[in-house]
């Protein structure tokens, strides 16, 4: 690519605090939170204009409980959701054959709860504002660069938290990163589409009484029969039907739906373009007009052939595609999934989850999965970055392989992962100290005190 020289500037310092959130979805939200309740000043930076990130594609949230049905996520991801059903906008827990327990919730109520919350805790917030750099100080980051309508400017902190999903912030700190599986191959993204008009009983009564077209994922006749708001995942039968009998086909092996809170809605999580690395803009551009080009295809599809969906109509789709791979960032332990298959504690764990290895295919229609049997920890290792000192990373982005990422990237788990980013944050820099030198039984003692519940 040919190069042009761009002059260096003085940047503004806009404003200065001590624990710096870099991304405003389930990870960062969360961070923000338990730093700003720790007595921080904490300042939140988000892309977009609003919070919740890929919460609000919508998507249900996978895996506040285990296998046995027993509660292993809480702290303040129990919080928001309690809070949600007060207000109606949230489902309880459901156990799930495949899913190990769902929960779904109103994306925008959450929407509006999460500004609620991060305003009540006195968090500075700063929507529509993108980190695109960072000014470092031999190995720690002294001020993030932004870009925003108000022009580029810098933000000085004393610890950041890269919750951005991608790890941006750990990237333009220089950290050591792993892209997919380092020769081009990432989980695809998806644009999620929202129906209305579907007669959401006579699909549930469909796949009640059809238990074959869901034996791939376990999913039973008294699954559906009990669940009023349920997921469906499967009916591949039908998909290949539909190819055999020449019609138009979904880009995806099988149906992934769920009712919303809302009567006679199903989200739609099937569009799926190929090769998107979403790292770079000329990829995500052809990705989102692919999406929306199969979002056509797929409803055609289930009006067709999948009772309940004959006079659907298409109500919303998703603000942009939520991304399931990109960065992960390599730091002082890479958690991988073997640790999650043998059920691994960790004497440092700062939460715990069981969901498992859901790795979608980015260059063709399938899926692999792996199913651990017991509860595994969370290592507060895989949240420091290596060779940056006051840095921590929490989400989607946290150190490790690309099977681990694949179980630790649902939401309640990015939750807890970003609580124990927010109080570990507020440690050191209550302490003056980089968060590598933190006393992890502290942290653990914090975290207990808030609710989150550790496998130790
Ligand atoms: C299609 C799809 C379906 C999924 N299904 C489920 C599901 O059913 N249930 C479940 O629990 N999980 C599901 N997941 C996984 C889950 O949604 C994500 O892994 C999780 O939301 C990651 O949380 P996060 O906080 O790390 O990132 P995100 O929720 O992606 O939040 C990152 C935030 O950072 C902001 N940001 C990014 N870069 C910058 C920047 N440079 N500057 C400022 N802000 C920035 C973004 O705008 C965003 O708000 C799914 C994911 C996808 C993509």
């Amino acid at each position: 690519m040919n190069k042009v020289w761009e002059e260096g500037s003085n940047l503004p310092i806009s404003h200065r605090g001590d624990v710096i959130v870099v991304g405003g979805g389930a990870s960062g939200v969360v961070a923000a939170l338990a730093a700003a309740r720790m007595g921080q000043q904490v300042i939140l930076v988000e892309h977009e204009a609003f919070l919740g990130g890929n919460m609000t594609l919508p998507l249900p949230l996978l895996g506040y409980l285990d296998r046995q049905g027993n509660q292993i996520i809480a702290g303040i991801a129990e919080e928001l959701v309690s809070k949600l059903r007060e207000r109606g906008a949230a489902d309880i827990h459901r156990q799930c054959p495949f899913h190990v327990s769902y929960t779904i919730v109103d994306a925008e109520a959450m929407k509006a709860l999460l500004l609620e919350e991060i305003d009540k805790a006195g968090v500075k917030l700063l929507l529509y504002t993108t980190v695109v750099g960072v000014i470092m100080k031999d190995h720690s980051i002294e001020y993030v660069i932004v870009e925003s309508k108000s022009g580029r400017q810098a933000i000085e902190g004393k610890i950041f938290i890269d919750a951005s999903g991608d790890g941006d912030l750990a990237f333009q700190a220089g950290a050591p990163y792993e892209l997919g599986d380092g020769k081009g191959e990432m989980q695809p993204p998806t644009l999620v589409f929202t129906l209305g008009n579907v007669d959401t009983d006579q699909f549930r009564r469909f796949c009640a009484d059809n238990p074959e077209l869901f034996d791939d994922f376990d999913l039973s006749d008294s699954h559906f029969a009990k669940n009023e708001k349920f997921i469906a995942i499967g009916l591949r039968r039908v998909i290949e039907e539909a190819g055999k009998a020449g019609e138009v086909t979904p880009p995806i092996d099988r149906v992934i739906m769920f009712h919303t809170m809302n009567p006679g809605e199903m989200a739609v999580n099937m569009t799926r373009p190929r090769g998107v690395d979403g790292t770079n803009n000329e990829d995500l551009t052809r990705g989102e007009v692919e999406c929306r080009r199969q979002i056509g295809q797929i409803i055609e599809f289930l009006r067709r052939r999948v009772p309940g969906f004959n006079n659907a109509r298409l109500l919303r789709t998703s603000h942009k595609m939520g991304l399931r791979e990109t960065r992960r960032i390599m730091g002082e332990y890479v958690l991988t999934g073997k640790d999650l298959m043998a059920g691994v504690a960790f004497n440092d764990a700062i939460g715990k989850a069981s969901y498992f290895i859901d790795v979608h295919h980015g260059s063709n229609e399938g899926f692999s999965l792996e199913f651990p049997q017991k509860v595994y920890g969370l290592p507060y290792r895989s949240l420091l970055p290596k060779g940056i000192d006051n840095l921590l990373v929490t989400g989607r982005c946290i150190s490790s392989t690309r099977e681990a990422m694949a179980a630790t990237r649902v939401m309640p788990t990015c939750m807890a992962l970003g609580q124990a980013a927010g109080v570990a944050a507020a440690l050191s820099a209550q302490a003056g100290i980089s968060p590598k030198k933190i006393c992890i039984a502290t942290l653990q003692s914090r975290l207990r005190e808030q609710g989150v519940l550790l496998p130790n």
